[in-house]
C-alpha cells in the first residue's frame, strides 16, 4: 500500500467509503406482520426485505425500513403470517394438471354419484371418445352400490350408461382402476385374460372380469387409452401437455406451493418440462425423480441429471421406483397377511433385482434413489437394499435416499431410517384419510406400533417430510398441516395422537425438511438472508390459531423468487379448466 501512488490510494479509500455507505435497496418489502422463518438463529421477525430473487434481511419493521427506497414495492402484512414457501414433498406434477382436465370423483359420496358424472360426460362426448375420471374411493361412500364384488363395484351400471364410450376411472389411491364394458373390449380383455405380474383382474364367480383392475393390471387399460391418444396429432398432444402443466402451476400457486418434488416422470416429459422451465413458463420450482422403463435408464440418466437449472427452477435429482401398492386396495406389501383379507400379504409390484439395478445406477450417476414403499415388508426390503448399497459404497455417504410414503413399519425397522440417513417422505393427509380403514386392514397392534409413526421416526434421527401425493389427495398444504398436527378424522376421533407433530415441526416438515430431502437446504426452506425469496402469506396465524381454524386459512400471497406469483385479491386471469 505504501508504494501505491497517492492518486490511486485516494481512489481506493474513496471507493471503500462509498461502499460502506452504499445501502443495498430492496425491490420488495413485507412488513407489519409475523414472519416465521424456520431459521433457529433468527426464528421470528416483523418484516422482510428482498433484492432480486433473494432475501436481503429479516428483522423488525424498524430494521427493515432502511432497505426501502422510492422504487421498493411494499406489501403490508397487516398482522398476517408469512412463512417459507411450502414445498410439496411428493406429488405428481403433470398428473396434477391432468386431474383438472378429467372427471373429479373425489367428492362422490356413492357409486350413483360417480355414475351421474359419467352420464353428464357421455351426453356431450362423441361416440368412441374415452371418458376419463379419477378419485373415487369405495370407503368414502355413504351408500354402498347394489352389486358389489369383493367390496368393489361392478361394471354393469356404467356399461349401461355408456354403451358407446369407453370409461376409465382411476381409484383415489392411483393403485386401481375401473373400466366399463366398452373400455374392456377396447383393451381386448375377456375372462381368459391373465393379469400381468404384480397385478390382478377381479373376476366374479363365473370368471368374468367385473371391471376392476389392480396395480400393474391397470396397464392393460391405460395401454388401450394410450393407443387411442396416439392417434392424436403431435400438435394436439403438445397442446394438451402444455395445458396440463399450466393447470398444475396454477394449482400450486393458489395453494402457496413454491417448490414441487415430482415423484416420477418419464424422460420424454422431463425434456418437455425442462424446455418450458427455460422459457419461464413454470413459476414453481421443480425437483424431479425420473421414472421410466429400466431399459432406457442406463443410456439416459447421465445426460438428464441437472441441478438448479433455469434460475433454480429445474432440477432432476432422483430415480423413482414403486415396490408395492397402497393399503386401501390391499396392495401394500406386508410381512404378515391382511387382517381383513387373510389370503393376501399384498402385492410386490417390481422385482427386487430391479431395485438393486436402479440403486447401482443411482450411485453411478449421482442420483438419490426414491422408492415407494407402503407396507412393512416393502419398507424392510427397501431398507435392506439401501443398507447393502451404502455398505458397498461407503465413500459416498450420505446419499439422502428416500422412502416414499413409509406408512407402515415394523418396529425393528423404525430406527434404521435414522441410522442410515434415509428420508421418510411422508404425507400428513394420508394418515387421516386412510385412518378409516387402517385398523380394519392391519389390526390394532400393527397400527399402533407402526402406522404413520412421525414422532418415532424423528426420534430415530430421521428427517420426515410432508406433502399430499397430489392428485391422490388435494394439494392444499393446510389440510395436510392440519392432519399432521391433529391426526383428527372427520368424525373427530384422533388416530394414535402420540405421533402427531407440533406446529413448528409440521411447518419444518413442509419447508426446510423437504429442502433437505432434495439437497436444497442451502437455498430454500427457511427465510434467511441469501436464500431464495420463496414466501407464503396466510390469512391466519396457523402457528397459534385455534386448531379448527387451520383449515379455513386462505393463501393470500405466493411469492416465488421475490415476485408475487399469486395474490388472492387479484388472481391472474388464466383460462378456466376444461
Ligand atoms: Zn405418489
Amino acid at each position: 500500500m505504501r508504494c501505491l501512488p497517492l492518486f490511486l490510494s485516494t481512489i481506493f479509500i474513496f471507493s471503500l467509503v462509498a461502499n460502506s455507505q452504499a445501502q443495498p435497496f430492496a425491490d420488495l418489502v413485507l412488513r407489519g406482520g409475523k414472519i416465521v422463518t424456520v431459521d433457529p438463529a433468527n426464528p421470528q421477525g416483523e418484516a422482510l426485505a428482498v433484492a432480486g430473487d433473494r432475501i436481503l434481511a429479516v428483522g423488525t419493521d424498524q430494521e427493515i425500513s432502511k432497505f426501502i427506497n422510492p422504487q421498493t414495492t411494499i406489501l403490508e402484512l397487516d398482522g398476517r403470517l408469512a412463512t417459507p414457501g411450502f414445498i410439496e414433498g411428493h406429488g405428481h406434477f403433470i398428473g396434477t394438471g391432468q386431474s383438472k382436465m378429467m372427471l373429479d370423483l373425489s367428492t362422490a359420496e356413492s357409486w350413483d354419484d360417480v355414475a351421474e358424472q359419467v352420464q353428464t360426460a357421455v351426453a356431450v362426448a362423441p361416440p368412441g371418445e374415452w371418458i376419463i375420471g379419477r378419485g373415487w374411493h369405495q370407503e368414502k361412500w355413504n351408500v354402498k352400490p347394489e352389486r358389489l364384488y369383493d367390496g368393489y363395484p361392478t361394471h354393469d351400471k356404467i356399461s349401461a350408461i355408456s354403451p358407446n364410450n369407453p370409461v376409465l376411472l382411476t381409484h383415489a389411491s392411483g393403485h386401481m382402476c375401473f373400466a366399463n364394458d366398452f373400455a374392456m373390449r377396447e383393451a381386448s380383455i375377456s375372462g381368459n385374460t391373465e393379469a400381468p405380474a404384480g397385478g390382478e383382474i377381479l373376476k366374479d364367480e363365473n370368471g368374468t372380469p367385473i371391471g376392476i383392475f389392480r396395480e400393474t393390471a391397470q396397464t392393460l387399460l391405460s395401454g388401450a387409452y394410450a393407443s387411442s391418444t396416439a392417434k392424436q396429432s403431435d400438435k394436439d398432444r403438445d397442446r394438451l401437455a402444455e395445458r396440463a402443466v399450466e393447470l398444475a402451476v396454477k394449482e400450486c400457486l393458489e395453494n402457496g406451493i413454491t417448490s414441487f418434488q415430482d415423484a416420477g416422470t418419464s424422460f420424454a416429459n422431463i425434456a418437455m418440462l425442462k424446455e418450458m422451465a427455460e422459457q419461464g413458463k413454470i413459476d414453481v420450482r421443480l425437483w424431479i425423480m425420473v421414472r421410466d422403463h429400466l431399459a432406457l435408464m442406463e443410456d439416459n440418466l447421465a445426460r438428464t441429471k441437472i441441478s438448479r437449472h433455469a434460475d433454480n427452477f429445474f432440477t432432476v435429482g432422483g430415480i423413482k421406483l414403486s415396490l408395492d401398492g397402497a393399503l386401501g386396495p390391499h396392495g401394500a406389501w406386508l410381512l404378515l397377511p391382511y387382517e381383513d383379507l387373510p389370503s393376501s400379504e399384498g402385492l410386490n409390484t417390481a422385482p427386487l433385482e430391479t431395485a438393486q439395478t436402479l440403486a447401482a445406477l443411482a450411485i453411478k450417476h449421482g442420483y438419490q434413489f426414491c422408492v415407494h414403499a407402503i407396507g412393512d415388508r416393502a419398507n424392510r426390503e427397501v431398507l435392506d437394499i439401501f443398507e447393502a448399497s451404502f455398505e458397498k459404497n461407503p465413500s459416498i455417504m450420505p446419499r439422502r435416499w428416500r422412502i416414499e410414503h413409509a406408512q407402515h413399519l415394523h418396529p425393528d425397522d423404525i430406527p434404521r431410517f435414522g441410522q442410515l440417513g434415509v428420508i421418510a417422505s411422508m404425507q400428513g393427509i394420508h394418515c387421516t384419510s386412510d385412518a378409516v380403514f387402517v385398523l380394519q386392514r392391519l389390526g390394532l397392534r400393527r397400527s399402533e406400533e407402526g402406522a404413520y409413526v412421525w414422532q418415532k421416526l424423528m426420534q430415530s434421527g430421521a428427517v420426515v417430510t410432508n406433502g399430499t401425493d397430489v392428485p391422490v389427495e388435494n394439494i392444499n398444504p393446510l389440510a395436510s398441516f392440519y392432519a399432521t398436527v391433529t391426526r383428527k378424522l372427520k368424525d373427530g376421533t384422533e388416530f394414535f395422537p402420540d405421533q402427531k407433530m407440533s406446529r413448528a415441526e409440521a411447518l419444518k416438515s413442509y419447508t426446510l425438511d423437504c429442502a433437505y430431502a432434495a439437497f436444497e437446504e442451502d437455498i430454500k426452506g427457511s427465510l434467511e438472508a441469501g436464500k431464495l425469496a420463496d414466501i407464503t402469506v396466510l390469512s391466519k396465524d396457523i402457528m397459534t390459531c385455534p386448531e379448527n381454524e387451520i383449515q379455513d386459512t386462505k393463501i393470500d400471497y405466493t411469492i416465488v423468487g421475490g415476485k408475487v406469483a399469486y395474490d388472492r385479491m387479484k388472481p391472474k386471469s388464466k383460462p378456466a379448466s376444461k
